[in-house]
């Protein structure tokens, strides 16, 4: 326990000294960084990766060449392109299960410089795919949710038809619908368009802008209402017909 706190204190006391003076760090041993980037494939928050994967360094001005080595032993590539030295590499291709991989460079006087390691977790393509459907199944769930809440918003709709009372419109108030010329109650679901709401008619289920309309406007519509389900419903070219009449009655009257 004593020993790893000293130990910490020594990292800390040489990571100080580092960001103190990368000019003297630099100078006595030139870093080869590797660097692991995901070309197309899965990479958890754990470190476990599945997929195709490429390794590059950051070295010397003066590295020749870079070879990178699977547990040490194994060469998962050489690369002698400057200046990222890139080897691609598919995880499928070696055993699942943790691995560390190192690079080394070469550099122009033929030394060679040793990276620091990265260890990560290889899974298979199945633990792959099941851990990206951990993520993917409550994203599933949320999006089938919100298709069902606005397939069913319309019916909540036509569900207010039955329960419609005339004179009775909540505290949104009342509209009358400008296609079919009837009058609902404007509902909290409608979208609101500056002074209009995007609402879907209950009586020809069409979705119209409207404004909240007046009682005496709202008494005449439920008048029409009512007289057309005494007459048992207009034909289509009759409620087309009555809409423009109404429309142009409105013109006259404003
Ligand atoms: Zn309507």
């Amino acid at each position: 326990m004593r020993m790893k706190k000293n130990l910490l204190w020594l990292v800390l006391l040489a990571l100080l000294l580092g960001i103190a003076s990368p000019a003297l760090a630099q100078s006595e041993s030139p870093e080869l960084i590797l660097k692991l980037r995901r070309d197309w494939g899965y990479g958890g928050f754990n470190g476990d990766i599945q997929g195709n994967f490429s390794v590059t360094v950051e070295g010397p001005a003066d590295l020749v060449s870079v070879r990178y080595y699977l547990d040490g032993e194994t060469l998962l590539g050489e690369s002698g392109e400057t200046p990222a030295f890139r080897v691609a590499f598919v995880t499928d291709d070696y055993p699942p299960g943790q691995h560390t991989l190192v690079a080394v460079g070469v550099r122009a006087d033929g030394t060679e410089l040793r990276s620091q390691e990265l260890v990560r977790l290889f899974v298979g393509r199945e633990q792959a795919g099941e851990m990206m459907g951990r993520i993917g199944v409550p994203l599933a769930v949320i999006v089938v949710a919100l298709l069902a809440v606005s397939a069913l918003a319309p019916l909540l709709a036509t569900g207010r038809k039955k329960a419609h009372r005339p004179g009775e419109y909540g505290w949104l108030g009342g509209a009358v619908c400008p296609k079919c010329g009837k009058p609902y109650r404007l509902s909290a679901l409608g979208l609101k368009l500056g002074f209009s709401r995007l609402e879907n008619c209950p009586h020809c289920r069409k979705w119209s802008l409207v404004r909240r309309a007046g009682p005496e406007e709202l008494a005449a519509a439920e008048a029409r209402l009512a007289a057309e389900d005494g007459a048992g419903g207009l034909t289509p070219e009759l409620d087309a017909q009555e809409t423009l009449r109404k429309q142009l009655d409105d013109t006259r009257y404003d």
